[in-house]
């Protein structure tokens, strides 16, 4: 019957999703009314549901945006809070508790809030209203209440009565209506009585007699009437149903028509008063369905207005170009599989091969500091640089059993140094460092949720071919433990190899002097410290064992960098040295092993690595190189949901703002259509009215 409402109603919703702004707002009916004067029981009433926040302080800070939709092929009874995404609540005193809680959330200082809850409340047994209840009106500012509260509340009533709205101003009948504070509002606004309905409750609290000439006031007419209502639940009702369920409109109703037809002469329908809450319900569907269609014209070209603005903005700032949030992601995944496989071209054998080589070399560098260079090291003196040990070692007895068993054990630590784990770690870290980098520099930096499946799809496979890479590696270069053949050919490469190695670590040692240099605050100074520290070792002064201030002088500090410095000079010396013996032409030959350990050994480590790429190549990199980017598309293609990818697109605020601007148009293209639509509608309705 009241197509144009319902249809009007949805368009505001749509509207409301869209982020209307205020000259989109569609006509509602608002409620006002003192406190008390049995706003709440009417709008009860009319859902057929207690649902609004009770209590004797003032509960009500929030506007409530009440839609009422008549669902008239459905049983269910339920509200729905389009805002707090809680779904579809069918106990109204889940609602009730809600809405006490939303209100109770404003801040005293703020004491009310012009912030709207909306709330939608779907039944069969509803018509279709919109309606905005406000905070009561309060005569008398309560003692645990701010001063500033009654004008509040005022003010922001006054915001909602303006015009295209209907006002429904509430009025107890046992007060004077001179004194409604609701019609002196609604007067004010209003001053012909054209949009605004007086609701006169609690009828039965009064005689009939007057009762009925409240109900004709002469004061202050109004167009569409008042209606004389008692609309408290029976306290029969109240005690028969559990609060929250069961629908309590026809108890309303039945105590309300037996009080009225007790007064026939009044408030039978032939002395002509409207008087019952059904009256009441009728008449603002009615009510609104003109106003709605008042302001038809007008609300259509608000949107127009809307739709060009947005029409503009999409052209201007984002080109037409289309844009979902499916596309979206689908083209930064493109992006990023590219990139990918851009870093695959260049991550194969040859780079793993020298990450592991590199990483070996480090280890045999240790080896060689704990197993050959401690010596003088542990003495710290520089006049023992050129110890016994290593000044010999170029010229040890070839059959020295010392010296063989220092290789030996020295080569067994390396090939027994767990190279799978080790090798396999290194190769993981770099494709999980790499992926890391291939993110930061794609479309997903901005998108945290993205960020994260893309690294855990990585480390999933990662972790999962981790153990059975690493025991093949393992597996494979065992051989080694036992024997290990060396050629002509490795030697000499090795050989190489290795000097750059030493001249690499002699460079690294000699810049870490340079910066102990800096931080102690100069060479001279150094020298200072480095000289002290030596005498102190051999004996020559003493060091006192106030630890706090050091000794010679020096702060505990500045020894501490002496040693250090002391320490580094002796390993650079002891570089240069093993430099010239590698070169020398003792070393040039792979029998010498036992007198070239760095060689050797960098032998052995080439060797360990060659075995390792072939099979992190295929255990591992070639399995990754496959599997990541189908692990890609089933964690951000096929395996996410619709609002998954919504949310995941509008992360990007760039991207969220040029969805929204489409979004907007393509609501605002639907409302007029269905607006179209309701023109039709009113159009046939008026030639019928006219036929008739
Ligand atoms: P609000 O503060 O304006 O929302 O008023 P309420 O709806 O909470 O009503 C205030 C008090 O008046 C409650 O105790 C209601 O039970 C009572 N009341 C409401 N309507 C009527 C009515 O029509 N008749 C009678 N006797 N009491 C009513």
């Amino acid at each position: 019957m009241m197509a144009l409402t319902k249809k009007m109603i949805e368009i505001r919703s749509i509207l409301q999703t869209v982020g209307q702004s205020n000259a989109l707002n569609l006509p509602s009916i608002v409620v006002i009314g003192s406190q008390s004067s049995g706003k709440s029981s009417v709008l009860e009433a009319i859902v057929g549901h207690e649902f609004l926040p009770k209590g004797s302080n003032m509960v009500t800070r929030r506007p409530i945006e009440l839609t009422l939709v008549n669902t008239p092929d459905a049983r269910a009874e339920y509200g729905e809070f389009p805002a707090l995404g809680l779904g579809k609540i069918t106990d109204f005193s889940h609602i009730q508790r809600t809405l006490t809680e939303l209100n109770l959330a404003v801040p005293d200082s703020q004491c009310v809030s012009d912030d709207p809850i909306q709330l939608t409340i779907s039944s069969p047994h509803v018509p279709d209203l919109s309606l905005i209840d406000l905070p009561g009106y309060i005569q008398v500012v309560g003692h645990d209440q701010p001063v500033e509260l009654k004008q509040k509340i005022a003010d922001l009533c006054d915001k909602y009565i303006q015009p295209p709205n209907v006002i429904l101003a509430i009025s107890a009948a046992d007060v004077d209506l001179a004194n409604s504070t609701a019609l002196r509002a609604s007067r004010r606004v209003d001053p012909r009585g054209e949009r605004t309905i007086g609701v006169v409750t609690k009828m039965d609290l009064v005689d009939s007699t007057r009762g009925a000439s409240i109900l004709t006031d002469r004061k202050y007419p109004l167009r569409l009437g008042y209606v004389g209502v008692v609309s408290r639940v029976p306290p029969v009702t109240t005690g028969l149903f559990k609060k929250g369920s069961g629908n309590i409109s026809s108890a309303i109703s039945r105590n309300e028509n037996a009080f009225f037809s007790a007064h026939p002469l009044e408030f039978s329908p032939e002395a002509g008063l409207s008087v019952g809450t059904t009256t009441l319900r009728k008449k603002l569907m009615q009510v609104l369905e003109q106003t709605m269609a008042a302001s038809l014209a007008t609300t259509r070209d608000a949107i127009h207005q809307e739709l060009e603005e947005a029409t503009y903005e999409f052209k201007v700032q984002y080109n037409d170009r289309p844009l979902s949030a499916e596309s979206y992601l689908a083209e930064s995944l493109d992006g990023f599989k590219h990139s990918f496989k851009e870093f695959t071209d260049t991550f194969g054998r040859p780079q793993v091969r020298e990450m592991l080589k590199e990483e070996l070399d480090q280890r045999v560098l240790d080896l060689l500091a704990a197993k050959y260079w401690n010596k003088p090291i542990t003495n710290l003196s520089p006049a023992l640089v050129e110890p016994e040990s290593l000044a010999d070692l170029p010229r040890a007895d070839s059959g020295s059993l010392y010296w063989h068993r220092k290789l030996d054990a020295s080569t067994s630590s390396l090939t027994k140094l767990g190279i799978g784990r080790v090798a396999t770690t290194v190769v993981a870290n770099a494709i999980q460092a790499n992926v890391d980098h291939l993110i930061g520099r794609s479309t997903f930096a901005t998108h945290p949720f993205a960020r994260q499946a893309i690294t855990e799809a990585a480390s999933g496979i990662l972790n999962e071919r981790f153990y059975s890479t690493s025991d093949q590696v393992e597996n494979c270069i065992k051989p080694y433990k036992f024997e290990i053949d060396v050629e002509d050919g490795e030697w000499a490469r090795g050989r190489e190899h290795a000097a750059g190695v030493l001249k690499n670590e002699l460079h690294a040692v000699e810049d870490a002097v340079r910066n102990v240099e800096k931080v102690v605050g100069g060479k001279r100074k150094l020298r200072d410290v480095m000289g002290f520290v030596e005498r102190a070792r051999k004996g020559e002064v003493m060091v006192g064992d106030d630890g706090a201030t050091g000794a010679g002088g020096f702060s505990s500090e500045l020894l501490t960098k002496g040693k250090e410095a002391l320490f580094l000079s002796d390993r650079a010396t002891l570089l240069r040295l093993r430099l010239s013996a590698i070169k020398s032409p003792q070393c040039a030959n792979k029998n010498n092993k036992y007198f070239c350990p760095e060689i050797f050994l960098d032998v052995v480590s080439t060797k360990l690595v060659s075995t390792a790429v072939l099979f992190l190549n295929v255990e591992l990199l070639s399995e990754f190189v496959y599997q990541f980017p189908r692990e890609l598309d089933v964690r951000l293609g096929r395996g996410l949901s619709r609002e998954e990818v919504e949310r995941f697109a509008r992360e990007d605020s760039r991207i969220k703002a040029h969805l929204d601007v489409i979004r907007r148009k393509e609501l605002l293209e639907l409302v007029l259509e269905k607006m179209e639509g309701v023109r039709d509608l009113e159009s046939t309705k008026r030639e019928r009215e006219r036929a008739r």
